[in-house]
């Protein structure tokens, strides 16, 4: 945000009118969704990515907003919220993280604790201690010094000689894994990095491990499944759609010994990324909520199993701004 610009929107909000037309909407619920945190946000750039990596000072200033003027509540509280069976005070907030990265534990966590926040961990089953394709594919094609490659979806050479065609053929190649099936990933995850001559080994691990999921529960978070291989559900057959579901669930319940009643639907690449069967196999599989990726706050009436949250920006004011409006019932 430029300078002249943050003024404007601070001056906004310090005028009040926000909270005055947030007053005259009925009950809403704004769930957040982050997805790592991390001190160096660029240690881990070209595999996580840097468009989901929130640095840790600027989330603590951002719990620290929440815990001062927002009422946090748990996925348990959304649910009970959406059956009507719950009130719930104005500025409700529920802070959820997607894909179960180590630093949800060993960065976030102490920050949700200082902050009394309460937090969602949308976990994806086949990817705990172990790395996600999506991560290892950014390294493979940021690190590869290969000028080109035989792609072996299209057939095609492609020419890897700068980092922004690199990048186009890290998403034309993501396209590809976002609709296959989990018991195939592995193996084109490994052509891959054959064919471009890189493997991603990260030191230290970066998705957490069960015991890294059975201490957040102990902390007193709560874990979702994020699927089982974070597929964009909306391109897979409904039998691997069954299987992301309901496999991923009872994975993560034998190993938390705990019900898993929350879902995230993953959104790789291609939207949509839930449709109605999604929603359908959702309901079969026994999840009582599903968060999407759809920007916008929770109603009263809002459908449980298709539920809004908001990207959270990297930086407070942005954050203080995008939040306000949500409560004022703006959409920025
Ligand atoms: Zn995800």
């Amino acid at each position: 945000m430029d300078k002249a610009k943050a003024s404007i929107k601070r001056l906004a909000l310090q005028t009040g009118i926000f909270s005055a037309i947030s007053r005259l909407h009925g009950p809403q619920i704004v769930i957040l969704r982050y997805h790592s945190i991390l001190h160096n946000p660029a240690e881990h750039a070209d595999s996580i990515g840097s468009g989901i990596i929130h640095p840790s000072a600027v989330f603590g200033q951002q719990m620290e907003y929440v815990s001062r003027t927002c009422h946090p509540v748990t996925m348990d509280e959304v649910f009970e919220f959406s059956q009507g069976t719950k009130n719930v005070p104005p500025r409700s907030v529920a802070v959820t993280f997607d894909d179960g990265f180590e630093d949800n534990l060993s960065v976030a966590v102490p920050i949700l604790n200082r902050c009394g926040v309460p937090a969602t961990i949308y976990v994806i089953a086949g990817y705990v201690e172990s790395i996600p394709w999506y991560c290892s594919l950014r390294y493979i094609f940021a690190r590869t010094q290969r000028q080109s490659f035989v792609d072996p979806f299209s057939g095609t050479m492609k020419d890897l000689s700068t980092p922004k065609i690199r990048y186009e053929s890290f998403l034309a190649c993501s396209r590809v894994c976002a609709s296959r099936p989990h018991s195939e990933i592995d193996e084109v995850i490994a052509m891959l990095e054959k064919k471009l001559d890189v493997e991603y080994k990260p030191d230290q691990p970066i998705m957490l491990s069960w015991d890294g999921i059975r201490k957040i529960i102990q902390h007193g978070h709560m874990i979702g499944s994020h699927s089982l291989s974070h597929p964009n559900m909306a391109y897979i057959s409904p039998e691997e759609l069954q299987v992301q579901m309901s496999t991923s669930r009872g994975i993560l319940e034998e190993q938390v010994g705990n019900k898993i009643r929350h879902f995230s639907y993953p959104s790789p690449i291609m939207e949509p990324h839930w449709n109605e069967s999604t929603v359908e196999v959702c309901t079969t599989a026994g999840y009582e909520t599903a968060v999407t990726c759809t920007g916008g706050a929770v109603h009263s009436a809002d459908r449980p199993l298709s539920l809004k949250r908001i990207f959270v920006p990297d930086t407070l004011d942005d954050f203080t701004w995008a939040l306000e409006n949500m409560f004022a019932g703006r959409k920025v």
